[in-house]
């Protein structure tokens, strides 16, 4: 094929995209949250033998589009609370695809300048943002679940090395390392132990919010003689409770571990000084995992892992090879994260931070706090209703008189369209999740959802 045959393909290409991305993005807050068909509908209209001939470019991506939109999930509407899945600002997005069309390889500093000092700017920002060490490793990774992985095997090197042996011969021979946290530990932080040896964490107890148990925390700590590490977390999925970091970080540093803090979303009220009380001592930690694609509202995919002692970080995830270029004394992309070749994810972050400024960003976390503080309040005026958390940040578990009743209400709110939640159990109940991450969930939306609930209240009959 020619080369200006090439261009207009990708011209005719992204064109199509353009405007079925624009379609979806303008009515992506009214149309009906739940998808209209679930997989085994989309299969049946995606074309399924593997054609012997190819197709245009542009007719692709319509066939795509076509297909694909009757099962997408509206996650960017601000009224969809499921799990904890963040929207996607416009200056995210837009610089998203960016990445795409100019595909730099974002591994190594020297061939790719333009995206790694763009990362490099977007990390400091966020250290600043976070109020966390200047100095610490920046890598940015998938999610939330590599960002854990990653500085957990950044622990487990260290704490052996600490003790005189050398990771890289392999921790089979090193002193075992307990690992320990509290009884609402994320599946991810357990996922990640397993992925980095550690295995499932040994379980310290937790209050009724979800808080780490600091004194079984410290009793634990009595009873270990080798190396330890400690996760806590700022953030749970049902409460939003976070950790007693003061409390729990000095009595683990006190017994010498290292200290890990899980905040997939959660760490980001450090950057609002209405909230920061809630993460006050975890700048103490030696490691922190955050996502941005969670709180920051940039598309994913896009976490992030934060080590203090850069130098362990790049000990443990560093890459070396005669053909990959390297300067001694500054690190590349491919030292901070688990992979050698990766897109420049950390640019939608830079441009996320970009259009909102310092205090976009205390105006974003607070707005999804409030925003929950409002669903709090609504939900407890319907009768038959009850929320069962202590509503500190952006999580709200929602509960009828029984669970079967709680059950057929998130069922009722999920098939009526207006709002999305995820159901769950806590507390022994099973329960209906909201977990506002949406930066477009403001005071209209959450009228919306409360009014949803309460209608859905009314078609289940519920009574106080
Ligand atoms: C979402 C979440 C994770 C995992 O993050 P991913 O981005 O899904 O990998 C870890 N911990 C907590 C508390 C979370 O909410």
């Amino acid at each position: 094929m020619d080369r200006s045959a090439t261009k207009d393909q990708y011209r005719q290409a992204l064109e199509v995209a353009h405007r079925h991305a624009l379609s979806w993005l303008d009515t992506v807050d009214e149309r009906p949250i739940r998808p209209e068909a679930d997989v085994d509908g989309i299969l049946d209209s995606l074309v399924r033998t593997l054609p012997a001939q190819g197709a245009h470019p542009a007719a692709v991506v319509e066939e795509l589009a076509d297909a694909a939109l009757p099962g997408l999930m509206a996650i960017g509407s601000s009224r969809f609370y499921g799990f904890v899945m963040g929207g996607a600002y416009p200056a995210a997005i837009a610089a998203d695809w960016l990445v795409s069309a100019w595909d730099q390889n974002t591994g190594s500093r020297q061939p790719t300048p333009a995206t790694a000092a763009v990362e490099e700017v977007a990390a400091a920002w966020l250290l600043e943002l976070l109020g966390l060490p200047a100095e610490s490793g920046v890598g940015f990774v998938t999610g939330a679940t590599s960002a854990n992985m990653a500085c957990l095997v950044v622990a487990r090197d260290a704490v052996v090395r600490a003790r005189g042996f050398d990771p890289s011969a392999g921790i089979q021979q090193a002193p075992p390392i307990t690992f320990l946290a509290g009884d609402a530990v994320h599946t991810s932080v357990v996922l990640a132990g397993r992925l980095a040896g550690l295995g499932v964490p040994r379980t310290v107890g937790a209050d009724a919010e979800g808080r780490i148990d600091v004194g079984g925390l410290e009793r634990a700590l009595a009873d270990s003689s080798g190396p330890v590490i400690v996760a806590l977390q700022a953030g749970d999925v049902h409460s939003g409770a976070f950790d007693d970091f003061a409390a729990a970080v000095a009595v683990a540093r006190a017994a010498g571990a290292w200290v890990h803090v899980d905040g997939a979303f959660g760490l980001w009220a450090a950057a609002s000084p209405h909230l920061r009380h809630l993460t006050a001592g975890l700048e103490d930690a030696d490691s922190w995992a955050t996502d941005a694609h969670k709180t920051l509202n940039v598309p994913y995919d896009c976490g992030v892992a934060i080590v203090r002692d850069e130098a362990a970080m790049t000990a443990s995830l560093g890459a070396h090879a005669a053909y990959l270029p390297a300067v001694a004394s500054i690190s590349d992309p491919y030292d901070r994260a688990p992979e050698l070749s990766r897109r420049a994810r950390g640019v939608p972050v830079w441009a996320a931070l970009r259009s909102l400024g310092r205090d976009g960003v205390v105006a974003l976390v607070d707005g999804l706090a409030e925003a929950a503080t409002g669903l709090a309040d609504g939900f407890r005026a319907i009768p038959g209703l009850e929320v069962l958390n202590d509503v500190v940040f952006t999580q709200v578990c929602l509960a009828a008189r029984d669970d079967d009743t709680t059950a057929a209400l998130g069922e009722w709110l999920r098939a009526e369209g207006t709002v999305w939640a995820s159901s769950s159990r806590w507390q022994g109940r099973t329960v209906v999740r909201f977990a506002v991450s949406n930066h477009g969930t403001d005071a209209e939306a959450v009228a919306r959802t409360v009014d949803a609930v309460r209608r859905g209240a009314a078609a289940l009959d519920l009574r106080a």
